[in-house]
């Protein structure tokens, strides 16, 4: 089909049409938010110094999510959607504004495991096995990685039977699956998630769009996930944020209410279409008002 060096496949792999309903078929657990929690940045601002000149990546940025919910964030390239990101995880200052991932600042959240993230890149560990780059996180972090728990998340990201394959012997697709199993494996409160299926051709995207509904459905996990695809944003979210162009601001919000559990043949739907048009000139139409519906 897509991705060519993909190994004999396992459970839950690489046979995409036939197992779709199955994918598609977690179901949230109801749960209320809790104070606090989810992320909330307020006033955000950003710049990078390049020697003695300054590039302003986000000016006041403000964006808040719920506990337990999926929010996207699109924009034009080089709005800044990697740079709230990466303040969010803790790789970067911000220069000014406040900044709480379930309610601590993100150097809190990080030291305290509450952080998972994994980046287009899936940046494993290529003379490690599969589930050594899992372990690597509670390794680093000192704690004892309990088998059971591994043994969980490989099943979870549809891999078992490939826990002694090493990543070049992967496809692109099943390399994300690891590098989201390793972000898991902290138990994180919030999951931040960078274009993490943006190198992969169209059909392993979409495929890996409904794993990760299954996976988000059965953990529930506060997620934020930055992408350029319209259509991953709106099958995924509960909400989009619309950044402008750079300075990247915040220019809407939108709700996403589409009916969950999600479903391939929702992306046939007319209110898929309405919301990925409406998504879509406010991102190329102009017609975005900076500051409305901002969270
Ligand atoms: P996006 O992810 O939306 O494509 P980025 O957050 O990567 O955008 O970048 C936003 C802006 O900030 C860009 O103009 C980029 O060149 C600049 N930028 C990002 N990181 C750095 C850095 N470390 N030093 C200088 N400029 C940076
Ligand atoms: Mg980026």
């Amino acid at each position: 089909m897509t991705t060519s060096a993909t190994p004999t496949p396992g459970p839950a792999l690489d046979t995409a049409d036939d197992r779709r309903e199955e994918l598609a078929a977690g179901q949230p657990a109801a749960s209320g938010p809790a104070p606090g929690s989810g992320v909330s940045v307020a006033g955000l601002r950003k710049e990078f110094r390049l020697g003695r000149r300054s590039v302003l990546a986000l000016d006041d940025v403000n964006l808040s999510t719920t506990e337990g919910s999926f929010l996207a964030l699109i924009g034009p390239s080089g709005c800044g959607k990697s740079t709230v990101l990466r303040i969010l995880a803790d790789l970067e200052a911000p220069t000014r504004g406040e900044v709480l991932v379930h309610g601590e600042p993100p150097s809190a959240a990080r030291r305290n495991h509450h952080l998972g993230i994994a980046f287009q890149d899936s940046a494993l560990l290529p003379w490690r096995s599969v589930e050594a780059n899992i372990r690597l996180p509670l390794e680093v972090s000192g704690v004892r990685p309990d088998k059971k728990v591994i043994a969980d998340l490989i099943a979870l990201v549809g891999l078992t039977g490939f826990e002694k394959a090493r990543p070049a012997q992967l496809s692109g697709g099943m390399r994300q699956r690891v590098a989201i199993a390793r972000a898991l494996v902290v138990q994180p409160k919030i999951l931040l998630l960078d274009e993490p299926f943006g190198a992969l051709d169209d059909m392993t995207r979409q495929r890996l769009n409904f794993e990760l509904l299954r996976i988000w459905a059965e953990h529930r996990t506060t997620t934020l996930l930055v992408t350029h695809s319209i259509p991953e944003a709106v099958i995924l979210s509960d909400k989009v944020a619309v950044m402008s162009p750079r300075p990247g601001r915040i220019a809407a919000v939108v709700d996403i209410d589409l009916p969950r559990p999600r479903t391939p043949d929702m992306l046939r739907t007319a209110r898929f279409h309405e919301l990925h048009d409406e998504l879509s000139s406010l991102l190329f139409g102009g017609a975005a008002d900076p500051g409305e519906n901002a969270a």
